[in-house]
């Protein structure tokens, strides 16, 4: 098969996402009063209602209302205020009811849209000619969003005696009716994604900022954000839309990426060999790093979509839309504004910190030990040195970025102390104390040093005058060493450069 960067020269990808996202944050179901919970006894939490029982009575979840329309509000969306419940009918086991309730034509919000800042390696997926880019390639794309709508989860089926459980050869399904009802939210964009990388981004927007409003834990991986991929290919400067696959079981925004990958390059395979592109829905097999045909789509599925007589209308108030305006709290866009117009932070440094709710949170609280002098550097710290640790304290992340702010201790000293305190309530500063890191900041006692140094290194220092800038690094080795790694590498740096200048 070709390569992407082939195949998108020639081809231009259309893609849309479908994001269902559990709202896991909440207490009960969307329509019972039974405990939010996939970790209990399997059907321990079901009712008459979420088991549709006849004759049971459903109720809207207030908060899961106000959820979605914060999700909206969150993503520049139009907040409808009337809309209503339809029943979306099939047979299957894990909806006992024989119907999910759904949202028919007018969904709670829609009509919205999430810029995305495009940059770097994945930037490059894009072909220059049909994107304006900035000088350092990057560009922005806006993704216009159809609509979110609110609906409820199915049960959670478990296929027992085959493999992986899968369907195709288990001999049994366990059916768990725990997860039936859980208010669930569906996002559908408009095709306007054109890259694999863009469509990785769009979802890691959607979660971030899923994330910050708090109303679910947004897990990929168990499954409570699930996302399919709609994909088709279309020749450059063609208008219309070619046949769409969907692409189905994609557990991280890694698998998204691939799976687009993958699936456009086979698609372009189809096309240039003359043959045609069904529309079909297909399974991604991260191991394998392919997709494989679930089903074809034949005709269009009758649902018998039709009001819910047992819900009636909605009809939001101005005083409901301003209370979930009030409950969004500041976005990750601009979080990440605010640290570059507070502490000077880098802009990539700042989009990653203001991205995970968590991580803001705990960069907030070390700054405010800090003060905002060490803040550049407590930035560069989180992103560059805490990740790679499992349980860093505040007050421990606070300390190692005042002591590499002053110069006290080189970067790669700052993570031997990290490993040493890491998962203990340690104190950084002890430790650099214990082991003598201590560099010496004293402008006489290194100054002595570089001048010994500039003595006996005459080759050196010749070769320097004569345009050599890099035997700069050479000399601070020298004085590194004669002062047995006590000395500050930046201050040895700026004590040689003067006296060379000189
Ligand atoms: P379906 O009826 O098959 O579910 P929809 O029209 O509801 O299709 O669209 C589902 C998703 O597929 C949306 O995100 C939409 O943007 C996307 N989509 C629609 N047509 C195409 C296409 N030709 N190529 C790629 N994506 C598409
Ligand atoms: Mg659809
Ligand atoms: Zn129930």
């Amino acid at each position: 098969m070709k390569k992407l960067a082939e195949v998108l020269r020639d081809w231009e990808a259309v893609i849309g996402l479908e994001v269902h996202t559990e709202l896991t944050t909440l207490e009960t179901k969307m329509f019972c009063n039974c405990r939010l919970s996939h970790d209990d006894d399997p059907n321990a939490n079901v009712c008459p209602i979420c088991l549709g029982m006849p004759g049971a009575l459903p109720v809207p979840n207030e908060k899961a209302i106000e959820s979605i329309v914060m999700a909206g509000i969150a993503t520049n969306c139009e907040v409808m205020r009337h809309s209503m419940f339809y029943r979306k009918h099939y047979f299957y086991p894990d909806m006992a009811k024989n119907f999910q309730t759904t949202q028919g034509p007018v969904a709670f919000v829609m009509h919205g849209h999430l810029d995305l800042e495009v940059s770097g390696q994945g930037a490059k997926e894009r072909p220059d000619s049909t994107v304006e880019k900035a000088q350092d390639g990057s560009y922005v794309a806006s993704i216009r969003i159809l609509r979110i709508h609110m609906e409820e989860d199915a049960a959670k089926m478990n296929h027992v005696g085959g493999a992986e459980g899968r369907i195709g050869g288990a001999s049994e399904s366990l059916i768990d009716y725990n997860r039936c009802g859980t208010p669930l939210i569906e996002l559908v964009t408009e095709p306007d994604l054109r890259t694999p990388e863009e469509a990785r981004l769009f979802m890691e927007k959607l979660r971030q900022t899923f994330l910050t409003l708090g109303i679910s834990d947004c897990s990929l991986e168990s499954g409570s954000m699930r996302c399919d991929g709609n994909i088709s290919l279309r020749r450059r400067g063609e208008t219309r839309f070619g046949t769409k696959t969907e692409m189905k079981n994609i557990n991280s925004l890694k698998s998204l990426h691939d799976a687009l990958e993958y699936e456009i390059c086979r698609q372009a395979e189809v096309l240039e060999e003359g043959g045609i592109v069904y529309q079909e829905t297909r399974h991604w097999e991260p191991s394998r790093r392919r997709t494989v045909v679930m089903r074809v789509k034949e005709t269009a599925d009758d649902y018998r979509m039709y009001p819910d007589p047992d819900l009636a209308p909605f009809d939001l108030s101005d005083e409901f839309v301003e209370r979930c305006r009030a409950r969004v709290p500041e976005l990750p866009d601009a979080k990440r504004d605010r640290y570059v117009a507070t502490w000077g932070l880098r802009r990539s440094d700042a989009t990653q910190l203001a991205g995970d709710p968590a991580v803001a949170r705990f960069f907030e609280d070390a700054a405010d030990v800090t003060g905002a002098k060490v803040v550049p550097t407590l930035a560069n710290v989180m992103v560059n040195l805490v990740p790679s640790f499992k349980a860093l304290t505040v007050a421990q992340v606070a300390s190692i970025s005042s002591l590499l702010a002053a110069d006290a201790i080189t970067f790669a000293q700052a993570r031997e102390v990290l490993e040493v305190v890491d998962g203990t309530e340690g104190d950084p500063e002890r430790v650099v104390d214990e082991r003598g890191m201590r560099q010496s900041t004293d402008t006489d006692a290194l100054g002595a040093i570089v001048d010994e140094v500039l003595g006996r290194c005459t080759a050196q220092v010749q070769q320097y005058r004569d345009g050599n800038r890099k035997v700069l690094g050479f000399l601070v080795g020298q004085c590194m060493k004669a002062s047995k790694g006590s000395g500050n590498p930046k201050m040895f740096n700026q004590l040689l450069a003067q006296r060379l200048e000189a």
